[in-house]
């Protein structure tokens, strides 16, 4: 045989290979195997270096678009992998960690996400699915329970029947927000005498046929992205995305919400929607759910209930009632790979009414045939992985007991942080946690002072200051990398305007007082470097002329 054809035959025997041979244990992936196996926390620590690389550099080895013709030896590409990947990823899991949403995961995660990718099942149909469709299914009837608590004997006739689903299993709370609005819009347009629906004639047949001049969409301004973005992709325009102010707790205003739909009517705009939110991202604030079912009751529009964060503090027999009313929602969006502590790119949304989700059934002849169970005609994801099996598993391995324990710790955690930050001169809270989430900010008790007698102007000149200052402090922390929060911009009860604030999210179990000790001592600490103390100082120069 020529050579260059017998190599080219070795390099086929050796991709066969692949498909077959398992990793060696002294292989670096086999290697990388059983570390994660034995002790993820101790493999994450160890394997994620705290030492900040610019992103220019990091990305000088993500440079080339060339698919590389030859194949590699897999140990080859693992040593790449350790040291340019992960050794460059965040620490999501550490205690410290505490400025998003994402948190340690339960070691049996690990395994079980795992054999669900060994078995590549595709939850699109039975064919190529089959036990982890009824599984998904009951997962949603579980949610389902867990949000409506119908009784026992409303479950049997639905979880299975082949014509409906009582929610949709996603990648996340945003498809889960488009998934709720999508059937929302179905459901206003529905098809009436000649006129065959929305989904078949389209948006500009549908407001013709209403007599309308547009459709708009409700939720306050600690609303999630999400929104904007189905209102883009749903058609009714980002301009229709109807931002309502909030009140000194980050909650809708209900008046306002009254006031804008007036406008809308006059404008000949269909209230769609209203949207609760239930946690919101910023500030884990919770709007008046009952009010708001009942204005949507008044109105005949549909009620979508935004719980991606705080939907599983209905675990918890303490705090649940925080959340009294997201029962009369019409659709519940809850995020898996947040408080359910499951990995990354699951969601779920569940819908008061078994059959709300008919209004967005499709079929096709090759799969999703009428009558079949396949979940695919209900879902807006097309293939999808059988995640499913890691929120059974969290649900069937710790229980409502173990995510209730989970939740308590959470917001308890969170008013012990505040009740730091109110004890600590230096520090000044700008959200009261009524979840696990809380905004504060560095504003040492002489500027709070000096703040309490400025003019408007003053005010406005110091918090202007004190918003670099904080901005400063984040990017300086987070790249010492030693324990993290997030910042963002919020109005406040406190001042005028909007202030730039520090984020803390408090999911993390492993997160101790401690832990949260030693973020604030950090950022006493970074607030010395001398960036930081320039601000002060011209701070401290505008106080001087506060006090009247
Ligand atoms: C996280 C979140 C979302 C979006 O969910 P993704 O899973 O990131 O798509 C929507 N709403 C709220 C309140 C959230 O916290």
């Amino acid at each position: 045989m020529p050579k260059n054809r017998e190599a080219a035959r070795a390099n086929l025997e050796n991709l066969y290979r692949i498909f077959t041979v398992p990793e060696a244990p002294d292989s670096t992936l086999g290697a990388i195997a059983q570390a994660i196996a034995g002790d993820v926390a101790g493999f994450l620590q160890t394997h994620i270096v705290a030492i900040e690389r610019s992103m220019e550099e990091i990305e000088t080895h993500f440079a080339s678009a060339a698919i590389p013709e030859e194949p590699t030896y897999v140990s080859d590409y693992t040593e790449f992998v350790k040291e340019h990947l992960v050794a460059q990823s965040v620490h999501t899991a550490a205690p410290g960690f505490i400025g998003h949403m994402t948190s340690a995961l339960p070691y049996f995660m690990l395994p079980l996400a795992r054999l669900m990718t060994a078995l590549n099942q595709n939850l699109v149909k039975v064919e190529t699915s089959k036990a982890f469709t009824p599984m998904e299914r009951q997962v949603l009837a579980m949610l389902h329970h867990l949000v409506y608590r119908k009784a026992d004997d409303f479950y049997p006739a639905w979880i299975h029947d082949s014509q409906h689903a009582l929610g949709a299993f996603c990648s996340g709370g945003t498809i889960a927000n488009v998934t709720a609005l999508w059937v929302a819009r179905n459901r206003l347009f529905a098809p009436a005498g000649a006129f065959r629906g929305i989904a078949q004639e389209g948006l500009g047949a549908a407001l013709r046929h209403r007599g309308a001049d547009g459709i708009a969409v409700l939720v306050s301004e600690r609303g999630h992205y999400s929104f904007g973005k189905a209102a883009d992709l749903l058609g009714l325009g980002r301009d229709n995305l109807i931002k309502v102010p909030t009140d000194n707790r980050n909650r809708i205003d209900l008046n306002a919400l009254r006031s804008e739909v007036e406008r809308l009517k006059e404008k000949n705009i269909l209230p769609l929607a209203i949207v609760g939110i239930a946690g919101t991202t910023e500030t884990g604030n919770i709007d008046p759910l009952h009010e708001l079912a009942d204005y949507a009751a008044e109105l005949g529009c549909h009620f979508h209930i935004d719980a991606a964060w705080g939907g599983p503090t209905l675990f918890s027999d303490r705090h649940r009632q925080l959340l009294s009313g997201i029962e009369r929602a019409d659709s519940v969006t809850i995020d898996a790979h947040k408080q359910l502590y499951v990995p990354m790119g699951a969601g779920m949304v569940v819908f008061k009414d078994p059959t709300a989700l008919s209004a967005i059934e499709h079929h096709a002849n090759y799969i999703l045939r009428h009558g079949s169970k396949d979940l695919g005609s209900h879902t807006l994801e097309g293939s999808r992985p059988g995640k499913a099996l890691l929120v059974h598993a969290g649900f069937a391995i710790m229980g409502r007991k173990g995510y209730e324990l989970l939740i308590d710790l959470g917001i308890a955690r969170a008013r012990t942080f505040a009740d730091l930050i109110n004890r600590h001169p230096d520090f000044e809270l700008t959200s009261e946690p009524e979840l696990n989430i809380l905004t504060y900010r560095y504003c040492p008790a002489k500027i709070q002072q000096a703040l309490s007698k400025a003019s408007p102007e003053q005010r406005s000149a110091i918090n202007w200051l004190l918003d670099q200052v904080c901005q400063l402090l984040q990017k300086n922390q987070r790249e010492a990398g030693k324990t993290f929060v997030s910042r963002t911009r919020l109005r406040t009860p406190l001042y005028d305007g909007e202030l730039t604030v520090l984020r803390v999210v408090l999911a993390n179990p492993l997160t101790t007082d401690e832990t949260l000790e030693a973020v604030l001592a950090e950022q006493c600490e970074l607030v010395k470097e001398s960036e930081i103390q320039a601000l002060l100082e011209q701070i401290e120069g505008l106080c001087g002329m506060c006090s009247p």
